[in-house]
């Protein structure tokens, strides 16, 4: 019997195969599955060393085949299908450590090491640097080196947040200065299958994406419409900021998406949510289910520009160099018009005195465009502006008069993912103002709590 092999033999293989799976989708232009999500399949072993070769071997990729192929590594080999593997091993050989033969495609890359070695000290004088990092474009190196913290948002429909507080305290959780049902944790705090994530007392969300539950703060009472839903991460919310009680009622268009948005509200335990397979545009506005919606949350399909980090996409060649991707502007006006036409649909209903559109994306056509483009039918319907939280540094770009109402995210700046956020408020909604002032002044006596709980502990 041979010597057993050593864990990362099989860790590298099981790189090289989500590598091909996400470069493939990539250069198909299509998101067929985040890196993230291939590396927490269930299926997965030693899902953080996973993560790190991957991210690191994308990381450097461009290098990397600029070696490979300078001295053809590839050139005339019978397995066509292994390229990815080379560039993993190749990524180990020269960035990591000292390989182990431990199978033949090793063995091969260790034949070529005088020469994958020699290319490499080349590629680094003729570009006139003395590190790898070196060798990176600006832009990419900015965007590694961010690393985003990992929020939970409390689901306190099932559990308080000094509850999860103490349950994620040894990790290192710390209530988000903003969001009072948010908590902090380190970057790479790996929670996936944490017990607290399986039963739906947390939801892994960016800090970004809680912001438009939150900016819509509906009355526990209220009958509230999630227009665009799944996979309901913000029905959920909602339904939480309600105490569960008044109601949601959440669309979503795609059959296929349903299931994922009613599995949520079921890991939820969310009572107060109906699911609706329906297309919000032909949802009538004055039929009897809907005339007494007071709130809409429009969270509409968008490029999802801003979350390429979280989703680690920057990491793919296609974000980086292919000028069609980047600049997909027949993709982007399709999504336009249809954000444009959802939002004048959502400000068309009778009793509503909020509105919130989001979009995860930093494109000005999919934001301040489009809200600039529904400005004068929401004033024929009494809406105005309102501003989304005052004191968030981050404003809408400066292109017309009232975007300084509007919210942007950057993930570099703000360490989450791109979002923009805006509020449209019925100018005879009063209790708007007075809401926000209760809601603030109920945030600073929890802290206040905490505080003193925290200094008895130490005493
Ligand atoms: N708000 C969700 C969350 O936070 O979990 C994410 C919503 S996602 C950005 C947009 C969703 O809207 C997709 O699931 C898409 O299928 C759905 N959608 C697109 N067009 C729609 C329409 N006309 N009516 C209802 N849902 C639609």
């Amino acid at each position: 019997m041979g010597a057993k092999k050593p864990a990362l033999h099989f860790v590298r293989r099981q790189v090289a195969r989500i590598l091909r799976q996400v470069l493939a989708g990539n250069t198909q232009h299509r998101a067929l599955a985040s890196i993230k999500s291939l590396v927490y399949k269930p299926s997965i072993v030693a899902k953080k060393a996973t993560l790190a070769l991957i991210c690191n071997t994308l990381k450097y990729l461009p290098v990397i085949k600029d070696i490979v192929h300078s001295v053809g590594l590839l050139q005339g080999r019978k397995n066509k299908g292994q390229d990815e593997l080379f560039y993993v091993l190749t990524h180990d050989l020269l960035f990591e450590q000292e390989i182990l033969p431990s199978g033949k495609e090793e063995i091969f890359v260790l034949s070529r090491k005088a020469a994958l070695r020699a290319a490499f000290v080349r590629l680094m004088m003729k570009k006139n640097v003395t590190e790898i990092d070196g060798l990176l474009p600006t832009e990419s190196r900015q965007l590694q080196s961010c690393d985003i913290p990992r929020y939970v948002r409390v689901n306190t429909l099932q559990i308080t947040v000094d509850e999860a507080l103490e349950k994620l305290e040894e990790l290192g959780a710390k209530v988000d200065e903003l969001l009072p049902d948010l908590l902090v944790l380190p970057p790479g705090t790996d929670l996936h299958d944490h017990s607290l994530v399986l039963q739906g007392s947390i939801f892994l969300q960016s800090k970004a994406s809680c912001i438009p539950a939150h900016v819509l703060s509906p009355d526990p009472d209220w009958e509230v419409l999630d227009a665009c839903a799944s996979p309901g991460n913000k029905t959920v919310h909602l339904a939480a900021l309600m105490k569960g009680k008044g109601r949601v009622t959440a669309c979503e268009l795609h059959k296929k998406r349903l299931q994922v948005l009613q599995d949520t509200v079921k890991r939820a335990g969310a009572n107060n949510i109906q699911v609706k397979h329906q297309d919000f545009l032909k949802l009538d506005p004055n039929a009897s289910d809907y005339r007494k919606v007071r709130a809409i949350l429009l969270d509409p399909s968008c490029s999802g520009s801003g979350t390429t980090v979280q989703r680690m996409d920057h990491l793919l060649p296609v974000a980086n160099d292919d000028p069609e991707f980047q600049h997909d502007a027949q993709r982007i006006d399709r999504l336009a018009s249809f954000q444009k036409a959802a939002l004048c649909h959502a400000l068309s209903f009778p009793a509503v005195e909020r509105v919130v559109y989001s979009t995860c994306s930093v494109n000005q056509r999919e934001n301040e465009d489009v809200v600039q483009s529904v400005l004068e039918h929401a004033r024929s319907h009494k809406f105005k502006l309102g501003t989304v939280l005052p004191n968030w540094p981050h404003r809408g770009l400066p292109v017309f008069d009232g975007a300084q109402h509007l919210l942007r995210t950057d993930a570099l700046r703000d360490k989450t993912d791109g979002f923009f956020v805006a509020l449209f408020v019925r100018e005879r909604s009063q209790t708007f103002e007075q809401q926000r002032k209760r809601k603030s002044s109920e945030i600073e006596e929890r802290k206040t709590k905490r505080k003193k709980k925290k200094q008895k502990k130490l005493n």
